[in-house]
């Protein structure tokens, strides 16, 4: 029998109704033959709620004592569903993390899974019972319980449909899959049917929220299929695989915006080795975590550096970079708040020129000011103004033809060449 693990997000769960029905899902999926694993989140916003508990007592709590904290909601979600089983007349038994044997590294609030010892999940199936696991909580060697970082149940799933052997982890969502587009702000976004892990990572790590970055990371790794589906119907959704010759071929895959982070600007700091080593050294030490990075052409011996990075991480890098500015004599820094990234994602642009120019078109065309630019070999990122994400999103989208899933177009024999942006 097929092991069939099935994780089901905060709105999912995010009433007693709404845990009753995930109840009858996964006994009516048990039904059907397979072995079956539930991971939850916290029902609703309960994470949040938590997080502002402990925000009002301190602005910096420790970060031992908010993994203790938020570890919690999980475990509420767990016991209510294996009840819920237990009531519609099945069997089921429900796990902490650390019951489930999922072990973590020491880094509390964004901890890493480094191993899953699933005997006593497996044993739970062989007795023929429902499993259901709490997501994002892990356990350390020496005994403390961790968090996986926010979204951290889908890479509870994929960790532990790789620790059972899984046939596929489903991710059950309140959206039909993963989009072409934020369907919110582009009412022509359309489903993808199925991505590859590596567009999958870039769209996650740069908006995409369907998923937690390291969930598509963990399941490239070990290779677990992972199906985003909606909860609130049967239809199928997104399947998220190694890349191969039966998927779609289009030359961009979608547009992902980000409003979460926001970029700090370092003014005249001396043009000399050494400088760009001392201000993100410093950053790195504070556990400031930084995306794009741009300095300046250098004019009189100083030259400005920007970066942007993740709000949350904003209150320790003030302080880094304040104490930088002072250490370097520069002149002053800056922090803009709203600024919003952009970027285009595709795996056929490694082999289609012209990408890059045709965003830059597009975003002019619409009266888009770009404020910084980054790439990789399958992505395309720009800093705009919070203010135009939704013009620059839509521009995009309707640039690319991603609402109509136009397929890749042979060009000119150049098109081949490769790298070209
Ligand atoms: N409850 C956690 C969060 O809200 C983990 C998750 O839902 O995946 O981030
Ligand atoms: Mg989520």
């Amino acid at each position: 029998m097929a092991i069939v693990v099935q994780k089901f997000g905060g709105s999912s769960v995010g009433t007693t109704d709404r845990i009753m029905a995930v109840a009858r899902r996964l006994i009516a999926a048990k039904e059907r033959g397979n072995r079956i694993v539930a991971v939850v989140s916290a029902m609703g916003d309960v994470t949040d709620e938590l997080l502002a508990k402990a925000l009002a007592i301190s602005e910096e709590p420790p970060e031992r004592e908010m993994d203790m904290l938020l570890a919690t909601g999980e475990q509420v979600t767990i016991a209510l569903l294996a009840m819920a089983i237990h009531a519609q007349g099945h069997e089921a038994i429900s796990f902490t993390g650390a019951q489930a044997g999922i072990v973590s590294d020491g880094s509390h609030t964004k901890a890493r899974i480094q191993e899953v010892r699933a005997d006593r999940v497996m044993e739970a199936l062989d007795r023929g019972f429902i499993a259901i696991v709490a997501g994002f909580q892990a356990l350390t060697p020496e005994g403390d319980i961790t968090t996986l970082g926010r979204g951290g149940s889908d890479t509870t799933a994929v960790a532990v449909a790789a620790g059972l052997g899984a046939e596929v982890c489903e991710i059950y969502t309140d959206v039909d899959g993963v989009f072409t587009a934020d369907p919110r702000i582009e009412p022509k976004a359309r489903k993808i049917d199925t991505i590859s892990y590596e567009e999958m990572l870039e769209m996650a790590a740069t908006g995409a929220r369907v998923l937690q970055l390291r969930s598509v990371e963990f399941a490239r790794n070990h290779g677990v299929v992972i199906h985003v589906r909606s909860s609130f119907s049967d239809m199928p959704g997104t399947i998220v695989k190694e890349a191969d010759d039966s998927m779609e071929q289009a030359i961009i895959s979608g547009v992902t915006h980000d409003t979460s982070e926001a970029k700090v600007t370092v003014r005249d700091v001396p043009d000399k080795p050494g400088v760009a080593a001392e201000v993100f050294g410093r950053l790195a030490t504070d556990n400031v975590n930084v995306d794009m990075i741009i300095q300046n052409v250098s004019e009189d011996g100083t030259t400005d550096i920007s970066f942007t990075t993740p709000k949350e991480d904003l209150v320790r890098a003030r302080r880094a970079v304040a104490e930088v500015t002072e250490v370097l004599g520069a002149r002053s820094f800056s922090v803009d708040e709203s600024i919003a990234k952009v970027s285009l994602v595709g795996a056929g642009m490694k082999t289609h020129p012209g990408v890059a120019a045709l965003m830059f078109r597009t975003l002019a065309d619409a009266d888009v000011n770009l404020d910084m630019i980054s790439t990789s070999s399958i992505r395309i990122s720009c800093v705009i103004d919070a203010a135009q994400v939704q013009t620059a999103v839509s521009a995009l989208h309707e640039a690319f033809g991603l609402a109509e899933g136009l397929v890749m177009v042979e060009t000119s024999p150049s098109a081949t060449e490769g790298g070209a942006l």
